[in-house]
């Protein structure tokens, strides 16, 4: 990963953030950092940025003209800047392009260019790509004696993508404005890391400001987001250690992070080790037992929310009179992201009656879930739409029948709507024989490796 990204913290991603705003654009790349701080920081402190961030953008859409001197052919507001967006299912190249502003026939230019080396539609979920521009403000003709002739352009310098960890693809532009694409062999060596250490400002933040990518942060966060609450279970004070692959160029450059290969955290002294194995050619993390670490379903499917209501009779606050409550509602602000409890197809995704904006995704032929009461849909899905276990499905909300914004998560076993606090998570797999021995001595040879690599845990 980048260096630049060595040294993020909540001051850099404000400052992102607002650079983000200042210029009105790159809505994803937005979101995503306030998804960071929903995983980061408490919710509130998210919801309170999430808002700002939409007061701004309108606010801004009231665009007042900037006193600046330009000349005929436009002026250049910042020096270049680099951003590395990490795709997002259901992304394509032209769409981040154009919604980080760049006039179209560029964007033709660039995906035209691109496909003499690559096919800009290979590009998939988490990918980086790391996009070199400039903006350009100048005072438009079209509205010329208005108060609104400030008129912006994103230019494009260069943009790079990396289908491999060896092969990096890059688009540059000249200085007569062509695109040019390259394609670039790199003599990668691998190595292993090892941080340990004390949390202090969370793990995100820690485990960043040593070193270690967000990417493989964040990976390392959706390794215990089965097991852990982020919100409520990490302390100041608990250990973490994790083993990471790292890509280096022949200059020593880290390229980025690979697989994690182990991984810790010690909470309240009680630790959850995980690790790293291959099982029939696929990459599976298993806890020091041998049993898979995949559950088929999240706890909680909202970050930092709490039970306000839970499943079994109890007095219905609208109807008033005694009712089955056949689900867990779980209280959070109007906005909050609903996840995906579990990967699967979405079979119903618009308002039903009470349960207002409704959204149920089947995982397995026995299990589904279902989400009630949304304020909003996502644009891009609906029925027949796959997901992957923590996407966004929904946004909460307090539409149907309900006395106030919350997340009304049901579990449905053959039809029936069951306890989803009295399911236990299953584990997906429990090594046993050979298998097992497999494992133990994977197992054994990371043990070691985390006895002899040095820690290179900086303590904040
Ligand atoms: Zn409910």
């Amino acid at each position: 990963m980048k260096d630049k990204f060595k040294k993020i913290d909540n001051v850099k991603l404000l400052t992102l953030l607002n650079h983000i705003l200042e210029h009105r654009l790159f809505k994803p790349v937005a979101i995503s950092i306030i998804v960071t701080f929903i995983l980061i920081n408490s919710l509130t402190v998210a919801y309170k940025i999430a808002s700002s961030y939409r007061e701004s953008v309108e606010m801004k859409n009231k665009l007042t003209p900037i006193k600046i001197n330009i000349s005929e052919s436009g002026f250049d507001m910042d020096e270049e800047q680099v951003i590395d967006y990490q795709v997002k299912s259901g992304d394509t190249l032209l769409r981040i392009l154009l919604d980080l502003g760049v006039v179209e026939s560029d964007v033709l230019a660039i995906l035209n260019e691109m496909t003499k080396v690559y096919n800009p539609k290979s590009i998939s979920n988490k990918d980086i790509i790391t996009i070199n521009h400039k903006i350009k403000v100048g005072y438009s003709r079209k509205n010329e004696g208005s108060d609104d002739n400030i008129d912006r352009e994103v230019i494009i310098n260069s943009l790079s993508i990396f289908p491999s960890v060896e092969k990096q693809i890059t688009i540059s532009r000249d200085s007569n404005g062509a695109y040019k694409a390259k394609e670039t062999i790199l003599k990668i060596t691998k190595s292993i890391s090892r941080y340990s250490g004390t949390l202090n400002n969370g793990l995100y933040v820690d485990g960043v400001r040593s070193g270690i990518s967000p990417t493989a942060m964040m990976n390392m966060i959706n390794l215990y987001s089965y097991d852990v609450d982020f919100q409520r279970d990490v302390k100041d004070g608990d250990k973490f250690e994790i083993l990471v692959e790292s890509f280096y160029t022949e200059g020593g450059k880290k390229v980025r992070d690979g697989d994690i290969l182990f991984s810790s955290l010690v909470l309240q002294k009680r630790p959850i080790d995980i690790y790293l194995h291959m099982i029939d050619g696929r990459k599976e993390y298993f806890d020091s037992k041998g049993n898979s670490t995949r559950k088929s379903l999240l706890r909680t499917p909202i970050n930092g929310a709490r039970v306000s209501s839970s499943f079994g009779m109890r007095r219905h606050p609208v109807l008033g009179y005694s009712k089955m409550h056949k689900g867990i509602d779980f209280a959070a602000a109007s906005g909050t992201p609903i996840l995906a409890a579990g990967s699967g197809t979405i079979t119903y995704y618009s308002p039903k009656g009470g349960y207002g904006n409704f959204v149920q995704i089947k995982h397995t032929p026995e299990y589904s879930t279902a989400y009630g009461h949304a304020s909003r849909f996502v644009k891009k899905l609906k029925v027949g739409s796959k997901v992957k276990q923590g996407d966004v499905v929904a946004y909460v909300g307090s539409t149907g029948r309900s006395t106030g914004p919350h997340l009304h998560f049901e579990l449905m076993f053959k039809g029936q709507a069951v306890n989803p606090s009295k399911v236990k998570a299953t584990s997906g797999l429990r090594l046993a024989g050979k298998a097992l021995k497999g494992f133990e001595e994977v197992k054994n040879r990371i043990d070691k490796y985390r006895k002899n690599i040095p820690n290179q845990f900086k303590a904040q």
